[in-house]
């Protein structure tokens, strides 16, 4: 067949933070560069981060430094880090965030004209420099308006269905146009996988619709590892009504401003349990959790600011013990701060206006009058594309990834805030040394009948036509079913019917069919996505099984503690030679000792 082609030194798929970042940089070193992305350029999923980006910049409180952020950073990820990536984004994260300033960002200010920065949970100190809480937009539109003058060649609206191989090295993508349909091949040295998250596996999820584990995917059929898939990230404050905007995200900075959690009776049951490897950064009681919230340095966090998945299972536990809100959700209030704060309402308006026009817009509550009602949601993946921690090669090579669809920097937690700098320290990284692979290679063979055989499997859908079942069918099936036995609270049994349920599921997503013709046709392209789904849905599912303890992310109520067997190793998965999936454990590599005196100092 022949297709419309394009070749570049380095295709980076991906126009988020991290694809964005890691084409400037490929640019930058003088190799051309092509940016592909399923949606328009500025729409990326990134738009949406909302409460800040984490970088020790010191400038709100002087004792932080790259060594606390490291330890912060370690210790939310429970110790099963690539430590290495933990070292490196807490070293060049404030360095990424001062280019971004230089290259136009307009962060919110402290009095004395530096980078304003907010507290977060589990970050000792208020690290998060942020515009309001909309930081996502800003961050995407400094790194486009910058980007969009180097030269790149950017693909709108292009979705890559296939990465292509000449012998173990990826030399290309194969993908099709959105809006027209038609094939796209394109020639690369190295490619970059910037494609972020997997949320739409699941059914009550904050992501977008891109979310769909295509770069997980397209690294997985192409040869890559993946790590630490069983860690997803369940965001404790969604908004859970009306129905239809249930998944939706709160910002953590509405706690990070203040924001209490209570249940039905009125009791911050946050208080109620505290971790033991917590205790000592947490406040006694409200009266210091709020003057730590208000910048006082000699307080300590209130246990609302504890890392997301403890918070998720507290509220979790409310729920199931009665003690919930009337929609299922447990109460979030900022309004009683205006108790505290002179022009409370005001002062509630312009720090989190995104959160108060969310509020009055979908759901008809004034949220600097009455509390929010929230629950958990699924949020982020910590696993993704093996990668090496410096260059961001992946374990194929030519092949790099980077951001959302990487993995390692987050063991088994993330922090909020730091995905904004994983995505700018690390897609620079992969942008430098893609560029610095692709200078060494010549040009490479590309084997067309992979792009044929590729284009043939796209287009079954519409031999099937009406006769198949829709896509949506299976999508939402496979949503319910990770949802209920995948999710926050696992077991083994829950788990293993997954494992059996993933089998039917495929084979109905192997006989949809959809109508019409490939013209503007999104039946079409969710027919394209259960194949991404159903391979990541798998990989958490099989990794989850294996991880016979709780730890971060990963809670199973069989195995419900942290068992040390598990606190040296991480799970990988791959595709066998028989085309299986396969999942084994890899060893943490030692620490250095200068690391471990940083993480002993911290404690
Ligand atoms: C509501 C919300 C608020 C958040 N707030 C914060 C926050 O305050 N701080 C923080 O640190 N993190 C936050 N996060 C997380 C953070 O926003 C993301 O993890 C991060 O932006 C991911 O960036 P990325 O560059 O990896 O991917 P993305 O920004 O998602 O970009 C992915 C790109 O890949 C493209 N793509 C995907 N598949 C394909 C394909 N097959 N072919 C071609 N292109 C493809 C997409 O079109 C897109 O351009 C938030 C997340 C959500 C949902």
């Amino acid at each position: 067949m022949d297709y419309q082609t394009h070749e570049h030194d380095v295709l980076v798929i991906g126009a988020g933070g991290a694809g964005l970042r890691a084409a400037i940089e490929a640019s930058a070193a003088g190799v051309s560069v092509g940016l592909v992305c399923k949606s328009l350029l500025g729409k990326a999923h990134t738009v949406m981060a909302e409460g800040g980006i984490a970088a020790a910049l010191a400038n709100v409180d002087d004792r932080d430094n790259w060594k606390v952020h490291f330890a912060d950073t370690m210790r939310g990820g429970q110790y099963v880090n690539n430590w290495r990536m933990a070292e490196l984004h807490a070293k060049e994260a404030p360095d990424r965030v001062r280019e971004l300033e230089a290259w136009g960002a307009v962060f919110d200010r402290t009095k004395d004209g530096r980078i304003l920065q907010r507290n977060f949970g589990g970050h000792r100190y208020p690290r998060l420099a942020h515009v309001g809480d909309r930081t996502g937009l800003e961050l995407i539109r400094t790194l486009q308006d910058h980007g969009i003058h180097q030269g790149i060649d950017v693909h709108m609206e292009c979705t890559i269905i296939q990465l292509l191989k000449d012998g173990d090295r990826v030399v290309g993508a194969f993908g099709y146009e959105r809006e027209r349909g038609r094939f796209k091949l394109f020639k690369a040295k190295a490619v970059v996988l910037a494609t972020g998250g997997i949320g739409r596996a699941y059914k009550i999820t904050s992501n977008s619709w891109e979310y769909t584990g295509d770069g997980h995917t397209l690294a997985y059929d192409a040869g890559a590892e993946l790590v630490d898939m069983e860690f997803v990230q369940f965001h404790p404050t969604g908004m859970i009504w009306p129905p239809s905007v249930q998944g939706i995200l709160v910002t953590e900075a509405v706690r990070g401003e203040g924001g209490v959690l209570k249940n039905k009776e009125g009791r911050r049951f946050m208080f109620d349990e505290i971790p033991d490897n917590y205790r000592a950064q947490t406040a006694d009681n409200e009266e210091e959790g709020w003057r730590y919230t208000q910048g006082d340095k000699a307080a300590r966090r209130p246990p609302e600011l504890l890392t997301r998945d403890h918070v998720s299972r507290c509220i979790v536990r409310e729920i199931k013990a009665g003690r919930g809100s009337p929609h299922g959700g447990v109460f979030l209030d900022i309004s009683w701060i205006k108790a505290r704060v002179p022009n409370g309402a005001d002062h509630i308006k312009k720090k989190l206006p995104s959160m108060y026009h969310q509020f009055k817009q979908l759901a008809d509550i004034d949220i600097t009058q009455e509390p929010m009602e929230v629950g958990p949601t699924t949020h982020y993946i910590m696993g993704g594309v093996r990668v090496d921690a410096d260059t961001q090669m992946s374990t194929v090579p030519g092949l790099f990834a980077a951001g959302e669809c990487a993995a390692g920097i987050n063991g088994a937690n993330r922090l909020g805030g730091n995905s904004l700098s994983d995505i700018i320290v690390f897609g620079k990284r992969a942008g430098e040394y893609a560029a610095q692979y692709a200078k060494t290679q010549a040009g490479a063979n590309i084997d067309t009948r992979q792009a044929d055989q590729a284009a043939r499997r796209a287009l079954e859908p519409f031999e099937r036509s009406t006769s198949g079942e829709g896509p949506y069918q299976v999508q939402y099936a496979l949503q319910d079913m990770m949802q209920d036995l995948v999710g926050i609270v696992r077991n083994e049994n829950e788990m293993q019917r997954a494992l059996v349920g993933l089998a039917p599921l495929r084979e109905r997503a192997n006989r949809v069919g959809v109508g019409g013709h490939r013209e503007y046709n999104p039946g079409w392209h969710a027919a394209l996505d259960l194949h991404n789904l159903l391979t990541v849905s798998e990989a958490i599912t099989r990794s989850a099984l294996e991880r016979r303890e709780s730890r971060g992310g990963h809670f199973r109520d069989d195995y419900p503690t942290k068992d040390a067997r598990f606190g040296t190793i991480n799970f990988v998965v791959r595709k066998g030679r028989d085309g299986q999936m396969e999942v084994f454990s890899v060893a943490i590599p030692e620490m250095p000792a200068e690391l471990k005196q940083v993480i002993d100092e911290m404690q």
